[in-house]
């Protein structure tokens, strides 16, 4: 998945001693490059387009964006999006029934539940029923449980982890022997990713909210992942000039600007590179979800599963 273009522009700005912005956008445009033959290569083959099916609980406002950014991008590539809305009064067996059905529905490949859902919902449960194979958004137990195992197959990896790896795939910035700290521990984002940078035979530290000397730990990093929902937590004081600097966070300010969880005016000239917020690994969190829908559907129609991205 590496880019010849942004991997040479990063190459010249390290050999400069420039600090370097890992924008996300370019990649996301190389990975639709990628995915889009592979659309048409699956219609192609069964006659009908891969089709991811989005299940919504509730209103909640930034989860209605995400929706509408996702279905677009599916949209663009030439795949199928349904949307099911369920009102936060429905019953839990309502949307149970919803998920088995699209679990059988051979037109669905990829089926995600849009979180964060109400606090009363039994989120777990909700995700268990999704069936692994078409568990796109890799949150079943056992896709979990793949992605930390050090045999078999992957299934599929959670999307924000995905993007992570793909930013610094394609700027051709390779993990093997370098020290990964993650600093957040969520099932979400901090602990796959931690496991896919093992996957990818980094060295990994997670650290999060008991970690004493925060500063102490991140400052032994080479590749410095930051999610935590803390906005601006990660001062030039928790960094060092190799640093590359991944930040994952996202804070919407009241002026409806996006800020992340590193103070990036502050450390961009203090580390080697960082990707940005917005701009950075939001557009691949939304490439990972397209990729895994794909990958889904490659495997439904037989189409080789090693797909190149
Ligand atoms: P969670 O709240 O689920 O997890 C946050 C993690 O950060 C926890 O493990 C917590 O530790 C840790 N943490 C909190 N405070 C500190 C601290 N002071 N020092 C060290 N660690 C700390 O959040 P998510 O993982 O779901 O999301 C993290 C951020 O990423 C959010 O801003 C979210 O909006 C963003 N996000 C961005 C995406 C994208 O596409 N770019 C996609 C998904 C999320 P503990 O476990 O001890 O509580």
């Amino acid at each position: 998945m590496k880019n010849t273009e942004l991997s040479a522009a990063f190459l010249t700005s390290q050999k400069a001693k420039k600090p370097f912005v890992l924008s996300g956008v370019p990649v996301a445009g190389h990975l639709f490059k990628l995915l889009a033959p592979w659309v048409s290569r699956v219609e192609e083959r069964r006659g009908f387009p891969p089709c991811l099916a989005v299940l919504s609980v509730g209103t909640h406002a930034p989860s209605q964006i995400y929706i509408a950014r996702k279905k677009a991008m599916a949209e663009r590539l030439g795949m199928h999006c349904r949307i099911l809305t369920f009102q936060k009064e429905s019953s839990c067996k309502k949307i149970l029934e919803a998920i088995e059905a699209l679990n059988q529905d051979t037109q669905v490949d990829g089926l995600i539940l849009q979180l964060p859902v109400p606090d009363s919902w039994p989120v777990d449960r909700l995700l268990e029923a999704i069936t692994p194979e078409k568990d796109v958004d890799g949150l079943h137990p056992l896709n979990r449980g793949r992605l930390f195992s050090s045999v078999g197959t992957e299934g599929f990896v959670p999307c924000t982890p995905w993007g992570c790896i793909a930013l610094l795939k394609a700027y051709d910035i390779s993990l093997r022997g370098k020290h990964v700290v993650v600093v957040g521990r969520s099932s979400l984002v901090g602990r796959p990713l931690a496991a896919y940078a093992l996957r990818h035979d980094a060295t990994v530290t997670i650290a999060h909210s008991q970690t004493p000397e925060l500063a102490a730990v991140t400052k032994t990093a080479d590749i410095l992942c930051v999610a935590t929902g803390k906005r601006g937590l990660i001062t030039p004081a928790h960094v060092a000039a190799h640093h590359i600097v991944l930040d994952v966070g996202i804070h919407r300010g009241e002026d409806n600007t996006l800020a992340g969880d590193v103070c990036c005016e502050k450390v961009l000239p203090r580390v080697c590179a960082l990707s940005p917020v917005p701009g950075g690994i939001g557009p691949l969190t939304v490439m990972g979800l397209m990729a895994n829908t794909l990958k889904a559907a490659a495997r439904a129609c037989s189409l080789p599963q090693s797909l190149p991205f």
